[in-house]
C-alpha cells in the first residue's frame, strides 16, 4: 500500500483508544469539561454500565452557538493556545481531544446554551460526523449524551467488563471527583438507581461519609491541618486531606487517594509515601485509608505525561516524597489515641484502640471526687485540674529536677491545642511501679500502663523544640572540655551536622584529625554524671543512621535523639512523687499518646475490660 494520511474519522478512533478506554474514561473526560465550565451542580446518568448511555448534564458556561461544531474537531480547546500554556496548565483539560475521540466511538448528542444566548444548540453525530445541528429548547449549562459506546468496534466491545464492573469503575471516578472539589454538587444514576450524591457543602468530611460511609469517616484524621506551625514545611508543597486510624487497614493500597491541584493521579511512589507514614502502627501486609491532596505550583507539575492523565511527573518527586510522609506521620502521631491492652490479642501495633469519650476525659462518673478523696487520704499531693505546668510543689524529685531546674526558670509551654480537641489524655491517679519500667494509674474509665521511658522521651522533646523555639534552651558548658576521639564515620557526621548540634547545645570543636573538644551539653543532658562523651556517641550513633521517618527538621531529629539518651531508662526504680511528676508533665504535653518515635506513651484497659475478664456482671 502507498503511503497516505489516514482519514480523520480513522485518526480519531485511533486516538480514541487512548483516551476512551472504557465507559469511566469517557465519564471522566465530560466530568472534567463540566469542571472547567465552572458547573457547580454535575448530574452523571449511565445505562448498562455505561455501555448503553452516558449522559452528563452541567450547569456550567455552556458552549457558544458558534463554536458548539468545533468543540469536536481533533485539537479543538478553548483552553490553551500555545505551547507556553502547556508548562502552567490550570485546567483539567487542555488537550482538546475528548469530545472528538468520544463521538469518534460513539452516537453523540450535545444540548448547550450560554446564559446570555435566547436559545440552546442541539448537535448529533454519528462516528464523529454531524447529522443534525439546530435550536433547540435548553437550560444554561451543557448535557452531552453519549450512546453505544463502542458500537461500531467490535474488537473494543469485547473488553468491555459487565455492566455492574463497568458501573463501579464510573462510580470511582465520580466520587474522586466529589472527594477533588466538595464544594460542587455531584450526583450518579445507574439504571434509575442513585448511587452517589455528594452535597456541595464544600466540606471534604462531609464528601468522606458520603463515599466511605459515616463510620469511615469518623475514623480519619485531618492530615496537614496545622502545616502552617512548621515553618519548615512551608518551602516544600502543601499537603492535606484526611488518614485514616491504622484500625482501617486494607488488604491492598487500593483506598490511597491521590490528588495533585485537585487532579486525580496515580503513583506508586507517592503511594509508598503515605504507606511509610504509619510504619509500625499497621499489621505486617496491610496497606492504610487515605485522601491527600497536594498543592504545588502548576509548574512543579508536568499532566501532559499520559493522555488520560492518569500519570504526573514533578520536578522535585523527592520533596514530594518526604513531604507526604512527614505530613501524616505528624498527623497519626499527634491524634494517636491510647492502645488498649487486649488480653485476648498480643500486642498488635496499631490495633485501633479505644477512643473514650469526651465525657470521661472530662472525668465523668463521680471520677473527680473519687480522686479528690483519694488525693485528700493522701494518695498523693497532684493539684487536680487546671493543670498548671509551673507547679511542682511537693514533687521533690530527683532525677526529674536534676536535669531541669533550669526548666522550672522556663516552663514548658506546648503550642496550645485546637480549641475544639478535646485533652489527649484524663487525669490520672499514680497507682505505683511495674517491673521497675511502667508506672501504673487509674484513668476516670479504667486503668493506664504508662512506659516510663517513652513518656520521659515524650516531656523532653516537648520541652526542649520550645525551648530551643523561644531561644531559651538551657545549656550546661563542660568546665574541662572533653577530648573525644571519634570513629570516621562519626567525625562525617559531625562535619556535617556541626551548626544543627551547636544550636542544641552540643558544642563541639576541631581538634585535629577525627578529635575533636565537646564544650558543652544541654542541660537535659547533664544529669547523666561523668558520661557526656557516651551520650555523644549515642547521638552520632543515631544521626548516621537517618531512619528516623517522623522528624522535619534537622533540629527536631537531633532532639529526639538527645530525649532519647536523657530520659529515664526502663528497669529503673522510681518513687511515688517522681512518677507523679512525670504523669503531671506527660498531661501538660501536646502529644502525650506517643513518644516522639510515634509508639505508644501508654497502654489502656478499660474497667469494662476489667469486669469481663473477672466475670463481673
Ligand atoms: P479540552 O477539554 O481538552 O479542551 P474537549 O474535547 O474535552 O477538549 O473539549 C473541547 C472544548 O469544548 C473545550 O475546550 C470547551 O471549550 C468545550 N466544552 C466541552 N465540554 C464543555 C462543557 N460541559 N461546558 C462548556 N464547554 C465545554
Ligand atoms: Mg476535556
Amino acid at each position: 500500500m502507498p503511503i497516505r494520511v489516514l482519514a480523520p474519522e480513522v485518526a480519531n478512533q485511533i486516538a480514541a483508544g487512548e483516551v476512551v478506554e472504557r465507559p469511566a474514561s469517557a465519564v471522566k473526560e465530560l466530568i472534567e469539561n463540566s469542571l472547567d465550565a465552572g458547573a457547580n451542580d454535575i448530574r452523571v446518568e449511565v445505562r448498562e454500565g455505561g455501555q448503553r448511555l452516558i449522559r452528563v448534564q452541567d450547569d456550567g458556561c455552556g458552549i457558544p452557538a458558534e463554536e458548539a461544531s468545533v468543540a469536536f474537531l481533533r485539537h479543538a480547546t478553548s483552553k490553551i493556545s500555545s505551547t507556553d500554556d502547556l508548562n502552567c496548565i490550570t485546567t483539567l483539560g487542555f488537550r482538546g481531544e475528548a469530545l472528538a475521540s468520544i463521538a469518534s466511538v460513539a452516537q453523540v448528542t450535545v444540548l448547550t446554551r450560554t446564559a446570555d444566548a435566547d436559545a440552546g444548540t442541539l448537535i448529533r453525530l454519528i462516528d464523529g460526523r454531524e447529522v443534525e445541528h439546530g435550536l433547540a429548547g435548553a437550560p444554561a449549562g451543557t448535557t452531552i449524551t453519549v450512546e453505544h459506546l463502542f458500537a461500531n468496534i467490535p474488537a473494543r466491545l469485547k473488553f468491555l467488563k459487565q455492566p455492574a464492573t463497568e458501573a463501579a469503575h464510573i462510580q470511582q471516578v465520580v466520587t474522586r471527583y466529589a472527594l477533588a472539589y466538595p464544594e460542587r454538587r455531584f450526583s450518579l444514576l445507574s439504571d434509575g438507581k442513585l448511587l452517589f450524591q455528594s452535597t456541595g457543602t464544600g466540606k471534604l468530611v462531609d464528601v468522606l461519609a458520603r463515599v466511605y460511609g459515616l463510620e469511615m469517616a469518623k475514623q480519619m484524621i485531618e492530615v496537614g491541618a496545622d502545616a502552617s506551625e512548621e515553618a519548615d514545611t512551608r518551602r516544600g508543597p502543601g499537603v492535606s486531606g484526611y488518614a485514616g486510624a491504622p484500625s482501617l487497614h486494607r488488604g491492598n493500597r487500593g483506598l490511597i487517594t491521590l490528588f495533585v491541584n485537585r487532579r486525580w493521579f496515580q503513583d506508586a511512589s507517592i503511594a509508598y509515601a503515605v504507606v511509610q507514614a504509619y510504619h509500625t502502627l499497621l499489621p505486617t501486609g496491610r496497606f492504610p485509608v487515605a485522601v491527600i491532596f497536594l498543592e504545588i505550583d502548576p509548574g512543579d507539575v508536568d499532566v501532559n505525561v499520559h493522555p488520560t492523565k492518569a500519570e504526573v511527573r514533578f520536578r522535585e518527586p523527592n520533596l514530594i516524597f518526604s513531604a507526604v510522609q512527614k505530613t501524616v506521620r505528624r498527623a497519626l502521631v499527634d491524634y494517636a489515641p491510647v492502645p488498649r491492652a487486649d488480653t485476648n490479642v498480643t500486642g498488635m501495633p496499631g490495633a485501633w484502640p479505644h477512643e473514650p469519650g469526651a465525657a470521661a476525659w472530662a472525668g465523668g462518673e463521680g471520677w473527680t471526687e473519687r480522686r479528690g478523696a483519694l488525693l485528700a487520704a493522701g494518695h498523693g499531693g497532684q493539684v487536680p485540674m487546671p493543670l498548671r505546668h509551673d507547679d511542682r510543689a511537693g514533687a521533690g524529685s530527683d532525677w526529674l529536677e536534676s536535669g531541669s531546674a533550669p526548666a522550672a526558670a522556663t516552663p514548658i509551654i506546648p503550642p496550645s491545642p485546637q480549641p475544639d480537641r478535646p485533652p489527649l489524655m484524663p487525669i490520672l491517679r499514680v497507682v505505683g511501679q511495674l517491673a521497675a519500667t511502667y508506672i501504673v494509674a487509674e484513668g476516670p474509665d479504667g486503668m493506664y500502663l504508662i512506659d516510663q521511658h517513652a513518656a520521659h522521651e515524650r516531656i523532653l522533646y516537648e520541652q526542649m523544640l520550645a525551648e530551643h523555639a523561644t531561644n531559651k534552651l538551657v545549656v550546661q558548658p563542660l568546665l574541662d572540655p572533653l577530648v573525644i576521639d571519634l570513629s570516621a564515620e562519626h567525625a562525617a557526621v559531625v562535619a556535617e551536622e556541626l551548626d544543627t548540634l551547636a544550636q542544641l547545645g552540643l558544642a563541639l570543636e576541631p581538634f585535629g584529625g577525627a578529635s575533636y573538644l565537646l564544650r558543652s551539653v544541654p542541660a537535659i543532658l547533664a544529669r547523666d554524671g561523668g558520661q557526656p562523651e557516651r551520650a555523644v556517641i549515642e547521638i552520632l550513633d543515631g544521626l548516621a543512621q537517618r531512619d528516623d521517618v517522623v522528624e522535619t527538621t534537622r533540629e527536631a531529629r537531633l532532639v529526639t535523639l538527645i530525649c532519647k539518651r536523657a530520659a529515664i531508662k526502663g528497669n529503673t526504680p522510681m518513687s511515688l512523687p517522681e512518677m507523679q511528676e512525670l504523669v503531671r508533665r506527660l498531661e501538660a504535653c501536646r502529644s502525650p499518646r506517643t513518644c516522639p518515635h510515634g509508639r505508644p506513651t501508654m497502654v489502656y484497659m478499660s474497667a469494662a475490660d476489667l469486669a469481663r475478664q473477672f466475670g463481673r456482671p
